[in-house]
């Protein structure tokens, strides 16, 4: 995802790298490569116009600083501001103070809404709620057998009408039959309540393109169940439209966030930074791909790191934590941050982030992985397997001040862990690489000695 729009900006911030001042000049080259990426991104005109200014007159005032240079300060400037387009703080879900919560998603047909309302009911089937789907897209072809499908696999039930049966045995108060929507996502807040779920997620129909039906069908359905959040689900391939969409659906219908479905498929991801923009709603979640676990809260100051290609080490701590001590992923960040690591460190997170999978997987969120793309591509777990074995030949003192391991030492670790002096030092080299380039990081987004996780 992004990773055009993140390999031009990373074009235009490398060229001022080395620079020990930057004229005004400098400042304009730079501002016009970010302004040409944005717009081959599909980042709406008016959005980038304001972007560009900002940042061109952030980076002309800014200040002269003993810990950054004037590129780093450049970075950051371009970081803060993406972070704040992109909506500043990550906006949680706000739940009902009665239950049930209820969540309409509107959005156009092939927006992901369906596949959303499965990873949402999980999502919070995880943290302990107790969700209902409901199944208000009776329009198209098999749409409520697929929620049908798609609760199955999250765990969740769905509330779905009987073809051709009315609403609640005919009884409803509307006397309304099943192919009323409106009725049917009012029966399913009501079943939630007699039967306390504490969550309603309804799953609404959309059409190809914007109509007048369309909306005033989702209108109706956002009058008679009242939802406490109605989420636009956008996808994120549509480009240019994504804009006019959102829009349409801000005044047709109305909502209070944003997801942004099918990031993974996105090279340009100029909707993601224009729609928070344009509507003022925030983006809330992000959905990367078609599996249930293809999805998480939208945290705008990461969102920002990965695009602007520094990595994403603060989603990385916070997975290592669901793995392990919370205390020790916390002096983790400290020590990144500090340059305190230690190879104990290292190798403690080594063994979190195994756990979470291939390490393919996770190369998209190291630091610097943007420009190192090809070497990182090459280490394969099998690589991993060695320095965890010389790592593991090591002293408790030497993984602890890796600086004491000298000539003789490496030897000894070498013997005893099978592998050549010219492995080990090739290892400890890279540690000390490393380290300097995670505190250099650290420190670029803001977290010198401290961490600034937003849970
Ligand atoms: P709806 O019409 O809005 O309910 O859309 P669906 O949920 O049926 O999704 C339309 C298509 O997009 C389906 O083939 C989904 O598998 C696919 N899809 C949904 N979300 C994502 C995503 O985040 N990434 C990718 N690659 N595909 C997705």
């Amino acid at each position: 995802m992004f990773e055009s729009l993140s390999d031009r900006l990373t074009g235009a911030l490398k060229d001022l790298r080395g620079k020990g001042r930057l004229s005004p000049a400098d400042i304009d080259a730079t501002c016009r490569e970010i302004r040409l990426a944005l717009l081959e991104a599909d980042v709406a005109l008016p959005v980038v116009r304001g972007f560009i200014s900002r940042i061109k007159e952030r980076a002309k005032g800014a200040e002269v600083s003993a810990a950054l240079n004037p590129a780093q300060q450049v970075v950051k400037i371009v970081n803060e501001e993406l972070v704040a387009i992109l909506g500043g703080e990550t906006r949680r879900l706000t739940l009902a103070k009665t239950p049930p919560t209820v969540i309409m998603l509107a959005g156009l047909q092939g927006a992901g809404k369906t596949t959303l309302a499965g990873k949402l009911a999980k999502w919070l089937r995880d943290q302990g709620h107790q969700p209902l789907l409901v199944a208000c897209d009776l329009q198209r072809p098999g749409a409520v057998t697929q929620l049908q499908v798609v609760g199955e696999r999250a765990g969740v039930p769905v509330f779905a009408p009987h073809p051709g049966t009315s609403i609640g045995g005919g009884e409803n108060a509307l006397g309304v039959t099943a192919a009323d929507p409106i009725a049917v996502a009012e029966s399913g807040v009501a079943e939630a309540r007699a039967r306390q779920y504490d969550v309603v997620i309804v799953d609404t129909a959309g059409r190809l393109g914007i109509d007048s039906e369309l909306m005033a069908q989702a209108a109706g359905i956002r009058d008679a169940v009242k939802p406490d959040e109605t989420l636009f689900v956008l996808d994120a391939m549509i480009g240019q439209d994504a804009v006019s969409t959102a829009e349409a659906f801000r005044d047709g219908v109305g909502f209070t966030g944003v997801v942004l479905t099918k990031l993974d498929g996105d090279a340009r991801g100029g909707a993601a930074l224009s729609v928070r923009n344009v509507t003022g709603e925030p983006i809330m979640f992000a959905s990367t791909g078609e599996k249930l676990e293809d999805f998480d809260v939208f945290h705008p100051d990461r969102m920002a790191g990965r695009i602007l290609g520094m990595g994403d080490v603060l989603t990385l701590i916070e997975q290592a934590e669901q793995v392990y001590d919370a205390q020790q992923a916390e002096d983790a960040a400290r020590k990144i941050g500090s340059g305190e690591l230690t190879l104990e460190d290292f190798l403690d997170q080594m063994l979190a982030i195994r756990k979470l999978g291939p390490i393919g997987n996770l190369l998209g969120m190291l630091p610097g992985a943007g420009q190192m793309k090809d070497a990182l591509a090459q280490v394969d777990d099998k690589q991993l397997d060695r320095v965890q074995a010389i790592i593991r030949g090591m002293t408790p003192a030497e993984r602890d001040n890796p600086k004491i391991i000298n000539a003789s030492r490496r030897l000894r670790i070498a013997n005893g862990s099978g592998v050549q002096v010219s492995d080990v030092n090739q290892l400890v080299d890279r540690f000390f690489e490393a380290r300097k380039m995670m505190t250099a990081m650290g420190r670029q987004m803001g977290m010198p000695g401290g961490n600034r996780r937003t849970k």
